[in-house]
């Protein structure tokens, strides 16, 4: 196992742009261009109808937290220093998930339905993160 944070494959074409987004300050999401559908995780194919056509759309970054957890030790080592912390499946307003990081909120204190937006977030020199914080 390593000790340094994760971080995207630079030679994957199917979640580039998603990354290149966040270095923008945008959360995009893939909308299928043959029905509409808004997804995320990026994927080659459509799940609702099958294209392999699509384009890119930013997210306007609010949603609501779906779920949340506090992190404790044991984790990867690469986070081990950061435990405990809030961790949290977001659902953005245009219907998709994320698993994500609540940055303003002690562990414990995040409750499923909390508005949250999005901060995009530079945690390490040049590794940006779609993070969100409660709205108040
Ligand atoms: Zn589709």
């Amino acid at each position: 196992m390593t000790d340094t944070i994760p971080r995207p494959d630079p030679d994957d074409a199917e979640t580039a742009a998603f990354w290149a987004g966040l270095a923008v300050g945008e959360f995009r999401m893939q909308r299928c261009a043959s029905c509409g559908v808004v997804r995320h995780p990026p994927r080659p194919l459509c799940a609702e109808c099958g294209s392999e056509e699509r384009t890119w759309v930013a997210s306007a970054g609010q949603g609501e937290v779906w779920s949340a957890t506090v992190i404790h030790p044991p984790t990867l080592p690469a986070f081990a220093g950061r435990t405990p912390y809030e961790a949290a499946v977001v659902r953005l307003d245009e219907g998709v998930f994320t698993v994500t990081n609540i940055v303003d909120a002690q562990p414990g204190e995040c409750s499923v339905g909390d508005r949250v937006e999005l901060v995009v977030t530079e945690i390490e020199p040049g590794l940006w993160l779609p993070l969100f914080r409660r709205r108040r």
